[in-house]
């Protein structure tokens, strides 16, 4: 299988061929696809030296670096498991992560480093530490990565770099990634080599899709220069960006923080074709003061999911840019990408999330997990197909509770209309009950985000003595503009039934705050209400 798709350690070789392309660009370092194979090459050895082996965790901790594409492929290249872990987490929620994977052997950036070191005596299965970047002293167990691989661009002095052979069916759990925890504690998805390999395919196929669904020829693919702003240890960014960009031998240009600001600055500078990732990156160019001072022109997609988005953003996506909004669905448990589309498609339907990729099949299902709902009927989202993992890591029950017959229950609420494409209205744990009537978030969130001076709009349930719970707003307004509470809920109002309309709206000055995958933070919002 070493060069048989669908595995990791196939793809590596396949980026191998792209030679001297910029891979990654980050900061003033530029990374030639060359180079980092010779890296990774390099790192893959020395984990074998060190003594992991198939099946063995590696954790990864660090944010968006050249370092992040070389670790990754270096570990599932000689059939161990990359444990990616959230870089916003707490020294402690770390901990957790690599206990819970039980990873032998850690590869960190200085800052998580200093996070884990209070709870490295409780790390029993960790062995050996990689850290990148660091200057300071390093702890026992502890090496330095630029010592095993030298530091870009320079890596290393192999100059025939092959990777090491292993056994690999694509079969074999190549990574696990953790859900975000918005609904609960994270959750280890284990992923295998086909799972993730089979999305990078089907996210290719499904561009194709939409443009004969147009009756238009699919275009000759162009090598894109992706601003990759969204964490790559989210599964995501790591499974339909970077796999994706690496198979086409394009480049992503990494940011050490997010800021929109920089982002005009580097989308100009680098001439970016493609950026996006969560609808609040997109939010925050459009209405960024200064964005008219920069040449943006290079800009031909801008794609998001993960997390709900107003239906206006397609159209500002359009007129702003000129470029090509994109929505898609997924979670950690399908790998990214189930449904996705872009273009006349999207524009048309901007409160869907598109139709199934190719290879997926999408049912809604009542509440009694059994029954099949008509077409245009809310129920439970479930998912099939080859990129949905088996399950999670060492969670039997979950497993047994979410994965059923082939089939994800995503724990999503959501339609299908006539032609397959899907519209989510909520998150099963989210939606709002008052009295016996179901509200869905996302249809009061559309309503709000319709009034031209609402930008970013959440809505939760307070709790209520005799109907159980009551709808209630937060909202973010466009800088410069104004409206009051009575207002919007006069607004909306107008548009839904009475038992929707919040019965507050509170307002935020800031956008509403968010994890890490983009997803507002509803279990925070409720204390905004005293
Ligand atoms: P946890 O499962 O730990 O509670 P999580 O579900 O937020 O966390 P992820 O796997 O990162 O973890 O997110 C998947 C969820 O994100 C989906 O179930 C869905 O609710 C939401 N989501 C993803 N894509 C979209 C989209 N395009 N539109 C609306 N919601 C989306
Ligand atoms: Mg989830």
């Amino acid at each position: 299988w070493k060069y048989a798709p669908p595995s990791l350690a196939a793809l590596a070789q396949i980026a191998r061929g792209h030679g001297d392309k910029t891979f990654v660009v980050y900061e003033d370092e530029r990374v030639s696809y060359e180079s980092w194979f010779r890296a990774t090459a390099t790192l893959a050895d020395h984990l074998r030296a060190v003594g992991i082996a198939k099946g063995d965790r590696v954790a990864l901790a660090m944010r968006n670096l050249p370092e992040w594409p070389v670790a990754f492929f270096a570990i599932v290249s000689i059939g161990a498991i990359a444990v990616p872990l959230n870089a916003w987490w707490t020294g402690g929620e770390l901990a957790y992560g690599i206990a819970d994977s039980g990873a032998k052997l850690l590869i960190a950036d200085a800052e998580r480093l200093d996070r884990i070191m209070p709870h490295l005596d409780d790390l029993s299965s960790l062995q050996a530490m990689l850290i990148s970047r660091s200057t300071g002293g390093l702890p026992d167990r502890a090496t330095r990565l630029e010592d095993v691989v030298g530091s870009p661009p320079a890596y290393g002095e192999l100059a025939d770099a092959d990777l090491p052979v292993t056994d690999i069916h694509p079969d074999d759990a190549a990574t696990i990634f953790y859900t975000s925890g918005t609904t609960g504690n994270p959750k280890g998805a284990l992923g295998s080599h086909r799972n993730m390999t089979t999305n990078i395919m089907t996210s290719a196929y499904a561009g194709v899709r939409s443009c004969l669904r147009r009756g238009e020829a699919p275009p000759t693919p162009e090598p894109a220069v992706m601003l990759t702003v969204i964490p790559l240890f989210h599964v995501t960014a790591c499974s339909a960006g970077m796999t994706g960009i690496m198979f086409g031998g394009s480049t992503m240009v990494f940011m050490h923080k997010w800021d929109p600001q920089k982002a005009l600055e580097i989308i100009e500078r680098e001439r970016v074709t493609a950026t996006g990732g969560v609808p609040t990156i997109a939010w925050q160019l459009i209405e960024h003061p200064d964005r008219d001072k920069y040449d943006l022109s290079s800009l031909k997609s801008i794609s998001y999911g993960g997390a709900p988005s107003a239906p206006e953003l397609v159209r500002k996506i359009r007129e702003v840019f000129g470029a090509l909004p994109g929505n898609g669905w997924g979670m950690t448990e399908t790998m990214a990408t189930v449904t996705s589309h872009t273009a006349e498609d999207y524009l048309n339907r901007p409160d869907s999330c598109g139709p199934a990729v190719p290879v997926c099949d999408l049912k809604i299902v009542d509440a009694d997990g059994v029954t099949e709902m008509p077409v245009g009927e809310v129920g439970e989202l479930w998912a099939r197909g080859p990129q949905i993992v088996k399950g999670y890591w060492n969670k039997p029950e979950a497993t047994a509770a979410t994965f059923v017959d082939g089939w994800v229950r995503t724990g999503d609420l959501a339609r299908l209309d006539g032609e397959g494409f899907c519209y989510i209205v909520d998150r099963a744990k989210d939606m709002i009950i008052r009295g016996g009537e179901n509200i869905y978030s996302s249809e009061v969130e559309n309503a709000l985000y319709d009034h031209p001076a609402v930008t970013d709009a959440a809505l939760i349930g307070l709790p209520h003595r005799t109907l159980g719970e009551e709808p209630a707003a937060i909202v973010h307004l466009a800088p410069g503009t104004s409206a009051s509470e009575a207002e919007l809920q006069a607004w909306v109002r107008e548009r839904l039934a009475a038992f929707k309309v919040p019965v507050r709206i509170v307002f935020c000055e800031e956008t509403l705050p968010r994890n890490a995958n983009g997803k507002i933070l509803k279990k925070d919002l409720a204390g905004l209400f005293g």
